[in-house]
Formats: C-alpha cells, structure tokens, sequence
C-alpha cells in the first residue's frame, strides 16, 4: 500500500517505489490500470519533505477528432509533513503541510496521490499535438486521409472578391 512508515526514521534521503491498483487508492475512469508512484522523502528533525511523481494511464476522447487514445498522465507534488505536539485540524487545509503527532508510525499517501492525479488530467485532450480533427462538412476523421469535400473549401473572405471577378466576367 501507498504507506511509509516513519517512526524511528532517522535524518536522510530515502527512495521509495510503489505499484498497485488504482482501485486501491480510489481512482478509476478514466484512468485503468496501476498506479506507479515514486516518492523521495527527506526525513529532518521535525519534518519530512516528500516529493511523490505517478503514472497512471488514462483512457481519453481526443477534443478534435473524437478517437479514443490512451496516455500516461504523470503527476507530481511536494508535502511537507511537519511533527508538532497539539495539532490544530483547521490549519491544515491552506496549503500542502500536513501535522503529524511525533507518534505516528506511517504517513498515507493514497489521498494526495489521488487529488493530484485527477487533478493533472488535461483540459484540452488531444489524441496528438498535430491532429488534423474531423471534416466540419461530411465528419471525416482527417487523421485517415483528406475527405472529398476539400475542393469546395472557399476561404470565406476571399468569397466577395470571388463573386466580383465572376461578375466582371460577365460583363
Ligand atoms: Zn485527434
Ligand atoms: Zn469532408
């Protein structure tokens, strides 16, 4: 599971590899699959600073040409875990610092790297950078070859200069 235990940790770096099933930290679609998190902690006196990258591939719908494709969405944070005495909840929620009572045997990472997973999700999803995107007169899919429409395509404002020469010709 996602845990490091901490107590009786002395000061240093140590390096950690987790793989498991998303389910088991509560993520499914559109991610599948595991969850590859690699976490380095920096254990000191009263604190640890962690730094935690994951995989996991998603299975998306391309915003231009409606493909499903999958991609491997990587995500990173850093918390600081701080030891105090009398840990107030409330000031726990402003920013990534998370209070630990000296006692605590492990710290559970599953929430955050959970949060920041679905938080690293694209807004634009693209099944690639130079996707061409469907025909927006007959729906091809452009990605699979030009679609017969393309002679007709007119830029729209080259149109009145067209309808000129075509009148001046008929003059
Ligand atoms: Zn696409
Ligand atoms: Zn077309």
């Amino acid at each position: 599971m996602l845990k490091i235990k901490v107590s009786n940790l002395t000061n240093g770096r140590y390096d950690y590899d987790f793989e498991g099933k998303i389910s088991d930290i509560n993520i499914s679609d559109p991610y599948e699959g595991n969850y590859k998190t690699k976490a380095v902690l920096n254990k000191f006196d009263n604190q640890i600073i962690l730094d935690a990258t994951t995989d996991i591939v998603a299975n998306l719908v391309c915003d231009r040409c409606t493909k499903e494709f999958q991609s491997i969405i990587t995500s990173r944070y850093r918390m600081i875990y701080l030891f105090i005495q009398n840990i107030n909840d409330s000031e726990n929620e402003k920013i990534d610092i998370i209070y630990l009572h000296p006692e605590t045997d492990k710290i559970d990472l599953s929430e955050d790297v959970r949060d920041y997973a679905l938080l690293a999700l694209p807004m634009k999803k693209l099944c690639s950078e130079n996707c061409k995107g469907l025909c927006p007169k007959c729906g091809k899919n452009l990605n699979d070859g030009p679609c017969d429409c393309h002679d007709e395509k007119i830029d729209p404002r080259w149109e009145p200069l067209q309808k000129l020469i075509v009148k001046n010709k008929l003059n």
